[in-house]
């Protein structure tokens, strides 16, 4: 199973994932979680990475493809993967399409979770999400049980940085101007598959679930 799940940020992407892993047992590659942990923990490549993700920039193709492909390379991938947040630009999509083919494969499904404008803005604003296991939550859609704190850990809920106001409006920007067109190179290979995604999660995944099982 190589699936792909694409969408502007907010759209829910993360969520579904974290429903997939639980039915489909694949890989769950985030460019989004690695670039965060490598921020974390400080690496040269997080100090980098850090400078485009606070703008709401996309990190560079060349540093982006690397950690893509050398995460591809693992022994837990030959059984497929579920990418979340790559590729976002042509030339993710390409490098990725040469990185299957290598393997006698292709990309069987991208999924993309649509949402309208206004209601990505609300969803990103009321947005925390745990420090420590990063379970997500949504202030005034899915609120923890006690405000800040985590209902699946206790850890301490925060907002992530770059889903400040300006940040967020230049992450949708970026999304309209370079992934947007990803969504015709994908309609081409005629395995895109669009989602209506502002629902509740649990309907959004009914529909998921019943696209993955028909691979
Ligand atoms: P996300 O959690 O997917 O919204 O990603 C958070 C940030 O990480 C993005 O705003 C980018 O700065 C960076 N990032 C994640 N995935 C990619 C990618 N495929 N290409 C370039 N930058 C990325």
């Amino acid at each position: 199973m190589n699936i792909i799940l694409m969408g502007p940020p907010g759209a829910g992407k993360g969520t579904q994932a974290e429903l997939i892993k639980k039915s489909f047992p694949i890989p769950h590659i985030s460019t989004g979680d690695m670039f965060r942990e490598a921020v974390a923990n400080g690496t040269a490549m997080g100090k980098e990475a850090k400078k485009y993700m606070d703008a709401g920039q996309l990190v560079p193709d060349e540093v982006t493809i690397g950690i893509v492909e050398d995460r591809l390379a693992q022994d837990d991938c030959e059984k497929g993967f579920l990418l979340d947040g790559f590729p976002r630009t042509t030339l993710q999509a390409q490098a990725l399409d040469k990185v299957v083919a290598k393997r006698g494969k292709s990309v069987e499904v991208a999924l993309n979770i649509f949402v309208p404008e206004d209601i990505l803005l609300l969803r990103l604003s009321s947005r925390v999400s745990c420090t420590t296991c990063k379970a997500v939550y949504n202030t005034k859609f899915s609120a923890p049980a006690t405000a800040g704190i985590c209902d699946q850990c206790g850890g301490k809920l925060a907002q992530r940085n770059d889903d400040k106001e300006e940040t967020v409006k230049s992450r949708l920007k970026v999304y309209q101007e370079q992934t947007q067109p990803l969504l015709d190179y994908y309609e081409e290979q005629k395995n895109l598959i669009n989602i209506d995604g502002n629902r509740d999660s649990a309907e959004v995944f009914k529909d998921v679930k019943a696209i993955l099982e028909k691979l």
